[in-house]
């Protein structure tokens, strides 16, 4: 605990963590010695944890990278992360992301972005770790920490785990509770692991599971041991290759990086099968209504009263005013588009049109996936991401940044598992990661296919 805190405080430049919690670490890393030696060491006993900022973290800044949540410190703990703290996990500080969890470059938060710290080969150009996970991709591959809790949404913790070399799993929807943790898309949000390797993120992700009471689409299903069932062995395990992912345009490099990842498998015993999964290319038109259309209800509630951020007021001003003033100042840019996307799209005359017609769409990704299973597809491999990372600022219109989760998006729309697994190195030296989702309930099959591919 202590090296990872100082690891910390000399690691300012990467702008990962923005609140530091020292004293509480060496709190809680001292009441972790006195467990071990007592011979009751939990799983994650003594290890140094970076939590992002989107769990309320009691006590502690939670400002889900935000203006609009300045100053708001919970007095509740999300359950998750509580979860972590009873088996003994240590709490560095919080991480950076992007404001709200939207976005896919950490560059929307209010803290400004973190920094992938890794760079292409003789080029000094600062990388974008990815988002919304941003921050904490870029903590645990600078080694600030152990590893660290992500949120994904629409594939912000595989994004930013494939840019930075690291692993990352999105749990089957209701797996973890969702119970404070600032909510963005609620039929999307998933909490997870990001970790160094898979078997550091089977152990943190046994610690993040469970029934919770407080979240009613968590399941209530027993845990498995995760990492139990990373004996390396897939041998008959039908792998499948979707050719809806193989987009047009997409880099040689990446095609690949793919190509490589199914032979590997090969190798290890699995059976390579070619699938279909025809409704693909609507994926990322139906998410980015989906998505919007429940930002714009769940963010409903910051209106200047009940947490941080109010605007000055002028004499006259009525509540209207107050709610326009906090709202415009409070949220930033990707903000503001997402609520205005999501309000159209639930408006009366639109709702049919968009968010219906989304919704409809869903269900046929879903299905698609559900028929390549009862096939007896046991995993689907593909490319995490379409590209290595990018340079900050490089992505500048906003279509060009959604297109970045096309790979991703799909696993949240059918509440599966996915775990993305770093892969390779591309040209210029950055780290690409390859994507594998699962069937539900069964992440400890997934992550012991990823365990052959690290
Ligand atoms: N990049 C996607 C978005 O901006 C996904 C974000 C996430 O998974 N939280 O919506």
């Amino acid at each position: 605990t202590e090296a990872c805190v100082s690891a910390v405080e000399g690691a300012g430049r990467l702008n990962a963590f923005v609140h530091r919690t020292p004293e509480i670490a060496l709190e809680q890393a001292r009441a972790a010695d006195a467990r071990i030696k007592a011979g009751d060491a939990p799983a994650m006993c003594g290890i140094p944890l970076g939590i992002k900022d989107l769990f309320c973290t009691r006590g502690v800044a939670s400002q889900a990278a935000s203006g609009i949540l300045e100053g708001f410190r919970p007095e509740y703990e999300s359950t998750v992360t509580q979860q972590l703290w009873d088996a003994g996990a240590v709490m560095l500080g919080k991480l950076n992301m992007d404001e709200f969890a939207m976005g896919s470059s950490n560059e929307t938060s209010v803290y400004g972005n973190a920094i992938n710290p890794w760079k292409r080969q003789g080029d000094d150009t600062d990388l974008t770790p990815g988002g919304s996970s941003g921050g904490s991709a870029s903590a645990v591959a600078a080694d600030l920490c152990l590893a660290a809790t992500g949120t994904d949404t629409g594939g912000s913790i595989r994004q930013p785990a494939a840019f930075t070399g690291i692993v990352g799993i999105k749990p089957t929807y209701g797996r973890c509770s969702r119970w404070g943790v600032v909510a963005f898309a609620s039929s999307l949000d998933q909490a997870g692991p990001m970790a160094k390797t898979v078997r550091d993120a089977a152990i943190m992700l046994g610690a993040m599971s469970g029934h919770d009471p407080k979240d009613s689409t968590s399941a209530d299903l027993a845990v498995p041991d995760f990492e139990a069932m990373l004996t390396g062995d897939i041998r008959g395990k039908r792998i499948g290759i979707p050719q809806e992912y193989r987009m047009e345009g997409m880099p040689a490099e990446i095609e690949k990086l793919w190509s490589d990842g199914a032979a590997m498998l090969r190798a290890a015993g699995a059976e390579i099968v070619d699938i279909s999964l025809p409704h693909t290319k609507y994926a990322l038109p139906a998410y980015y209504v989906i998505a919007p259309a429940e930002a714009s209800s769940n963010l409903a509630r910051y209106d200047g009263v009940r947490y941080g951020h109010r605007a000055r007021l002028s004499q006259g001003d009525g509540i209207t005013e107050m709610y326009e003033k906090s709202r415009a100042e409070g949220f930033g840019t990707e903000v503001q588009r997402r609520v205005m996307i999501g309000t159209y799209v639930l408006s009366a005359g639109f709702y049919d049109a968009y968010y219906n017609r989304a919704r409809k769409v869903r269900t046929l990704i879903k299905r698609d996936f559900e028929n390549a299973f009862a096939t007896g597809i046991d995993a689907i491999l593909t490319p995490a991401t379409p590209s290595a990372a990018f340079g900050l600022g490089e992505v500048a219109d906003p279509v060009a940044m959604y297109l970045n989760d096309v790979f991703t998006v799909t696993v949240n729309l059918a509440g599966l598992p996915g775990v993305a697994v770093p892969a390779g190195l591309d040209a210029q030296g950055l780290p690409l990661g390859l994507q594998l989702i699962g069937r539900p309930w069964e992440e400890g099959d997934l992550l012991n296919v990823a365990h052959v591919i690290e």
